[in-house]
């Protein structure tokens, strides 16, 4: 590629939005732009990238047997009611519409309920299954707030794939191969990615995990064990609350605590831990008021809550609202509420001997009051862990870190198969609901993380798996000699295989330097009067800062691009065929 032709051109400044590097290099290297919040467009040498990613995830997905399809990014609305994720969504992040017809429909933002219709009419038997379909398709998630370049964006391209099964075991199995086929993927495409134990969320089913690229660039927020032994998204993460002696059940008492309205100020009056007191946090879980109590010292995760609540929608309760429930703001106890007050405790609270707990009254608190003599509810593990907290698994002090979700495998079981009735008869002729499992990874998100994975103060420095081309030839200086040998070498090593790109435009040394920094192709080949004078070629590997000259005979891309596969990161086997 003549770069004097080349669609996308550098820019110098970074764009005033733009916070995270691969948003500012990507932009600065000519690779994407935007067309408005949300939506880009891929340049040429990010359309390059991408379809190397994409034949990466293909060839992956192709080696454990996956079958390529390809579905309507335009769905009718009908099919999204019948998993009941319209009436969930529609007019949320899922863009719905009316056609000329007033017929309705969304953009899809995955294809569960695509594949799962026609998985009704393609699977009947037991004799078909297991089975794994995939796409690389466009999605469209209406975000409220887009960011982040690349990460966060409204239309994308994403591998989904979908696996059908007759048994959890099966399913089981065939999720730990999608696992390792992931962890291929994500080396291969020189981004080291971490596994995390992460939330469902609005796809649904009973287990799922994410791989992470930890970077502080990440939005993200991840829970890890130093000793490796748990990963989890902040947003479902355990840890070890321990369990807190505070002596023999005491009679519970009134007392004054005049002017105390935080935690810190009850404690501090009374002279006890905060984590002796119970915090009551206050919610509208889709429409109805929720008392959630917690140990004073921990905070309540709202993802977790939800989920226990089963809650699409979770919100902070108003002083109106928590007054409505017989509670007192500021003083709430989870005693003497309305009988019809749902209670949700966090199980600190239920192993908590004598604390202290609002008495629903301006300037007093209850002392001693404890779970199941004074007061019951729905228990459950709604703690947000944080840095420092106790590893449940060995003990040590957990870390918070941030990552970049590259990809996500959902154990989806019936979720969807009940819902919309796809069904397949088994070996005794009885009809049952299909085991079904999902795998993401979004293309230009994995191709932001590898930018934020591999780069330096002077641009991008892209792994050779992805590069958008293999070699920068980059001829410097005005003689018609040098420009003569360029040409000769771009013909020759485009005819020999080679992707090069071909800085053929009349710039100075330093702009076209500083450019194929920018843009970060693992090798730069400098073709100058000196050099050649010298029977010589200037080399620079991207990722090495010294520049080395080399003798133009037996020259061969071949040897510095062989030493670009060896930088890459460490590949793990292929998982064996079934
Ligand atoms: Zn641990």
């Amino acid at each position: 590629m003549r770069q004097s032709q080349l669609f996308g051109r550098t820019v110098r400044e970074t764009p005033a939005d733009a916070e995270i590097p691969s948003h500012q290099l990507l932009i600065r290297a000519g690779l994407i732009r935007q067309l408005s919040s949300g939506l880009y467009t891929l340049l040429p040498l990010a359309q390059r990238s991408a379809r190397k990613i994409e034949a990466v995830i293909r060839e992956e997905m192709d080696r454990i047997g996956g079958q390529e399809i390809n579905m309507p990014l335009v769905q009718p609305a009908d099919l999204w009611r019948e998993s009941g994720r319209y009436q969930q969504m529609a007019g949320k992040e899922l863009l719905a519409f009316a056609d000329h017809n007033g017929r309705e429909h969304v953009l899809a933002m995955t294809h569960e309920e695509a594949v799962t219709s026609h998985a009704r009419g393609e699977i009947n038997s037991y004799r078909q299954l297991p089975l794994m379909v995939y796409q690389l398709k466009l999605k469209f998630r209406d975000e409220l707030r887009p960011r982040a370049g690349l990460i966060r964006v409204r239309e994308f391209t994403m591998k989904d794939a979908y696996s059908f099964h007759t048994s959890e075991e099966d399913l089981d199995a065939f999720y730990m191969r999608t696992y390792d086929a992931y962890a291929r993927i994500f080396a291969r495409c020189g981004v080291p990615a971490t596994v995390v134990e992460s939330d469902p969320g609005m796809i649904g089913g009973t287990a799922a995990h994410e791989f992470m690229h930890v970077t502080p660039s990440g939005e993200d927020r991840l829970i890890l064990c130093p000793t490796g032994d748990y990963t989890a998204n902040a947003e479902v993460a355990a840890f070890d609350k321990g369990r807190l002696d505070f002596g023999p059940t005491a009679e519970r008492e009134e007392v004054a605590t005049p002017d105390c309205e935080t935690i810190d100020e009850v404690a501090d009056f009374l002279g006890v831990p905060t984590a002796q007191t119970i915090k009551a946090v206050l919610y509208v879980a889709d429409g109805e008021f929720v008392f959630a109590a917690i140990r004073g010292d921990l905070d309540v995760n709202e993802v977790k809550l939800a989920n226990a609540l089963g809650a699409v929608e979770l919100r902070p309760a108003t002083e109106e609202e928590i007054r409505a429930a017989g509670a007192e703001p500021g003083y709430a106890s989870p005693i003497g509420l309305d009988d019809d007050v749902k209670v949700v405790a966090d199980d600190s609270v239920e192993a908590l001997a004598n604390g202290v707990a609002g008495a629903n009254r301006p300037g007093y608190h209850l002392r001693n009051v404890n779970y199941g003599r004074d007061f019951t509810a729905t228990v459950v593990d709604i703690a947000l862990a944080q840095d420092g907290h106790t590893c449940a698994v060995c003990g040590a002090a957990l870390e918070a870190a941030n990552g970049i979700e590259v990809g996500n495998i959902f154990k989806l079981g019936t979720k969807y198969s009940e819902s919309m009735g796809a069904t397949y008869l088994d070996a005794t002729g009885r009809q049952q609901s299909l085991i079904m499992g999902c795998y993401g990874i979004g293309v230009g998100r994995l191709l932001a993380a590898a930018v934020e994975a591999s780069h330096d103060d002077d641009g991008i420095s892209f792994p050779v798996a992805i590069a958008p081309y293999e070699v920068h030839l980059v001829p410097v200086g005005k003689g018609a000699e040098v420009v003569e040998a360029a040409d000769a070498l771009y013909e020759q090593w485009s005819s020999e295989g080679y992707e090069v790109l071909y800085d053929d435009r009349k710039e100075s040394p330093g702009v076209k330097f500083k450019d194929s920094d920018l843009i970060g192709l693992p090798l730069r080949v400098t073709l100058s009067q000196r050099t050649l004078g010298d029977d010589a070629y200037e080399v620079k590997c991207r990722w090495k800062a010294d520049r080395e000259i080399v003798p133009k005979d037996g020259f061969s891309p071949r040897t510095y691009l062989d030493e670009a596969w060896a930088h890459m990161i460490d590949i793990p086997a292929p998982v064996s065929p079934d």
